[in-house]
């Protein structure tokens, strides 16, 4: 049997490793457009050859120690099946660790649980792309891959799709055509199963990372694909000095710009010293920001990359959030020596249970909540507001078409690193019962 996943992020990688360790005679490739597997689950390492403003060049510390894990910030493990079946493994092979920083805020404690929730929280040891960095030699990982259609071939799928820069999510519009016209589309195989991990993949070709599903396939994940988006901006931040603070990490309550934000240099395997902050916006702030300044062109409906230019401008996301930070800490910050920002169109899915707004944007609906509940409640302690236990799969299943989705948009769980993991657990379980089933 062979099995294409498509997204090399948690969800990818924990099911590219289970239907390895369920059933090693499982032919697994794992395709992604990004430079390096990750996902939002990602680190920058920014180097000499970096294209991000030092804008302090005088002050700047070596760039080779700028650090950040600019998506995911840590991950809870707050039910015992993920404990159990996944986040041992992780910790047996010092993948992750406990992080245990000193966190502060107005009372609020409302980003994932920090600081109010005393429950341990993880991260990935020396960056986060730790997390999906060691698979198995035998499972085959095509980097730099954007898959953009998938289409049947006999009893099979074959995968098509583009390599080289014009795969990566970045690069510009001019220099990446759309997928249907793009001169260098390649067959990448035929496969008996794919499975999904990424909701944009369900999108229409306007988005860069759209895979051309067929509509047999899109009818049965609407669940993906009518889920409201969080949309959250990262400013990665580099000061001359540390910062006048005993904390590793601020929630600030009262901030209508900043969610959350956390020192690099606290974190398990990263050297501390170069005083590396990741700031991470509102979820109502992203999206009006969003609304400000859309992905989409709305005359012709084409996708807008992120622009460096627009980021970094002066009243771009990465000078505002900055500010904001400095007004949340109450002191006048160190000058900062590096500055860059980071959109993410969909952070994550909004959780099961949301009741808060939304609103429209060129055809996708962004949640415009302040804060989100994203803690499970404590087992043995009954349902909750995060969303509690499944009432059915986690992930969806394609049945006889032999292909899945699996993410955290597929979860009632709160959207996160343990939804996404789980659901990429269970979906490689059923894979392998099928086959057994059916005799593959
Ligand atoms: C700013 C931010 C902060 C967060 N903070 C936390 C936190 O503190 N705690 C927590 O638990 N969670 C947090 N999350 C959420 C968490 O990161 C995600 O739930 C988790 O990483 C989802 O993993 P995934 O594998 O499902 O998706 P992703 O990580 O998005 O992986 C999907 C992969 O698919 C690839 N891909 C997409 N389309 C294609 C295509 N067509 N062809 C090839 N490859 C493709 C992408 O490159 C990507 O690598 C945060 C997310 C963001 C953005």
């Amino acid at each position: 049997m062979r099995v294409a996943v498509i997204g090399g992020g948690v969800t990818g990688v924990t099911a590219a490793r289970t239907l390895h360790s369920l059933d090693s005679s499982i032919d697994v490739t794992v395709f992604d457009q990004g430079r390096g597997l990750g996902g939002r689950t990602s680190h920058r390492h920014v180097g000499s050859s970096t294209s991000a403003v030092i804008i302090s060049p005088a002050a700047a510390t070596s760039p080779e120690s700028l650090r950040f894990d600019h998506g995911c910030q840590f991950f809870r493990a707050d039910s015992f099946e993920f404990r159990s079946k996944i986040l041992s493994g992780w910790l047996s092979s010092s993948a992750v660790a406990p992080w245990t920083p000193a966190s502060g805020g107005d009372g609020d404690g409302d980003f994932f649980g920090l600081p109010s929730d005393p429950r341990p929280v993880y991260v990935g040891v020396g960056g986060f792309h730790s997390l999906t960095a060691s698979l198995p030699p035998s499972v085959d990982v095509k980097q730099g891959v954007r898959v953009g259609g998938v289409e049947r071939a006999g009893a099979q799928w074959d995968v098509l799709g583009v390599s080289g820069p014009e795969a990566f999510h970045d690069t510009k519009a001019s220099s990446a055509p759309a997928f249907k016209d793009s001169s260098g589309v390649e067959s990448l195989g035929l496969f008996d199963v794919v499975l999904l991990t990424d909701a944009s993949q369900a999108q229409a070709g306007w988005h860069r990372a759209s895979a051309g599903l067929p509509p047999s396939f899109l009818s049965l994940a609407t669940r993906v694909t009518s889920r409201p988006r969080v949309a959250l901006f990262t400013a990665l931040v580099c000061f001359a000095t540390p910062l006048a603070t005993p904390l590793d990490c601020i929630s600030p309550a009262s901030s209508s710009i900043i969610w959350f934000a956390s020192r690099t240099g606290s974190k398990p395997g990263v050297t501390a010293g170069t005083p590396c902050w990741t700031l991470v916006s509102r979820p109502s702030w992203a999206a009006g920001e969003i609304e400000r300044v859309p992905m989409r062109d709305p005359t012709t409906g084409a996708f807008i990359p992120q622009d460096p230019d627009y980021l970094q401008s002066v009243d771009g996301p990465a000078k505002q959030m900055l500010a904001a930070f400095e007004a949340c800490l109450g002191f006048a910050l160190p000058s900062a020596t590096f500055l860059t920002a980071q959109r993410w169109g969909s952070a994550m899915p909004a959780p099961a249970n949301y009741a808060g707004g939304t609103v429209d944007v060129c055809g996708d609906t962004y949640a415009t909540a302040h804060t989100l509940d994203l803690v499970l409640p404590e087992e043995g302690a009954g349902g909750g507001a995060g969303g509690g236990e499944e009432s059915g799969d986690d992930f969806v299943d394609g049945g006889d078409l032999n292909m899945h989705f699996a993410g955290d948009f597929c979860s009632t769980k709160p959207p996160g690193v343990e939804a996404a993991a789980l659901s990429g657990y269970h979906a490689a379980e059923r894979i392998v019962q099928r086959k057994r089933k059916q005799n593959m």
